[in-house]
């Protein structure tokens, strides 16, 4: 495996396979790695596609009190995974190359972005947006993989790719949970043992609403009725917890009848840690708990 940290090095090492004719695929990433990470990983190895990853914590993605300062990073074990995994090229780009001085160009996805989490992160996606274009010109892919578990983000990345007829394909991989349900995520390191025994409400309330859709229930208020007490209960703040039609992300309320296949969606906060997870009804495998 190759790491690269400047751009030039970057374009001539994606040209090789690129002349070839074989695939380049992508899998961006903020480090800090674990196995959701890696499934998209192998998802790109099994193609096999010439893989790069990069890792870049984007600045311009977190709002102002977030956790940006105290993101987990731990390059060296990042590195010997991906290496372990066959990657081609590690790219991590420096904050300057991405952002240089002076910078003033924003990709800015509207709609899709003023719920969910856009309501509460107000930067938040034109960050991710505009980052994602970025790296998708930096390392100019065939097939760019995202995980399931950012919802949203996977919709705003679909949406600028189209909207800026960008040559790429975007894939959504299924969200990759622990033993207990919960879904992976680096943020996962800054929960407590007892704030990581009460989060275990969010893959319980997401797999009984699996249950009652399963079920045949399509009124939205009785697919989630209980549930965001229960979610409540466990957490300190929940930010949303709702039913989303899955392509628009536009809320559902409760007297709705649910559209085909929607998708249940939630960000919360324990103790200092926010947490998101989903789960699309009827497609997504609910958690096994
Ligand atoms: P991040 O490092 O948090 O920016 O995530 C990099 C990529 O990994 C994004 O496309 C995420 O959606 C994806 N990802 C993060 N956690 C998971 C998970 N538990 N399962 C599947 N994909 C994930």
């Amino acid at each position: 495996m190759l790491t690269i940290r400047a751009l030039d090095e970057l374009r001539k090492q994606v040209a090789t396979p690129h002349g070839a004719g074989r695939t380049v695929a992508f899998v961006p990433t903020m480090g800090f790695l674990h196995e959701g990470h890696l499934a998209l990983v192998r998802r790109a190895r099994r193609l096999g596609a010439f893989t790069v990853v990069s890792i870049f914590v984007n600045p311009s993605q977190f709002g102002p009190g977030e956790d940006l300062e105290r993101y987990p990073r731990d390059l060296d074990r990042d590195s010997a995974l991906l290496s372990e995994l066959g990657v081609d090229v590690l790219f991590l780009p420096a904050t300057q190359d991405v952002y240089p001085v002076g910078c003033s160009t924003w990709v800015v996805v509207e709609g899709i972005t003023e719920g969910l989490c856009g309501a509460t992160r107000s930067v938040h996606f034109r960050g991710v947006a505009t980052v994602v274009v970025k790296l998708l010109n930096m390392v100019q892919p065939d097939v760019a993989y995202f995980g399931r578990k950012d919802f949203q983000q996977l919709r705003v990345v679909e949406m600028a790719v189209r909207d800026l007829n960008m040559p790429v394909k975007i894939r959504g991989c299924a969200t990759v949970r622990d033993t207990d349900g919960i879904a992976l995520s680096s943020r996962n390191e800054f929960l407590s043992g007892k704030e990581r025994s009460r989060a275990r409400a969010i893959p319980e309330t997401l797999a009984e609403a699996a249950r009652r859709y399963v079920g045949g229930e399509r009124r939205a208020g009785t697919i989630l009725e209980g549930l965001g007490a229960k979610l409540g209960a466990a957490a300190d703040a929940v930010d949303y917890f709702g039913l989303f039609d899955a392509g628009t992300l536009a809320p559902i309320e409760d007297e709705e009848q649910v559209s085909d296949e929607p998708l249940v969606a939630l960000a919360l906060h324990i103790g200092r840690t926010r947490l998101i997870d989903n789960i699309q009804l009827g497609v997504d495998e609910p958690p096994d708990v």
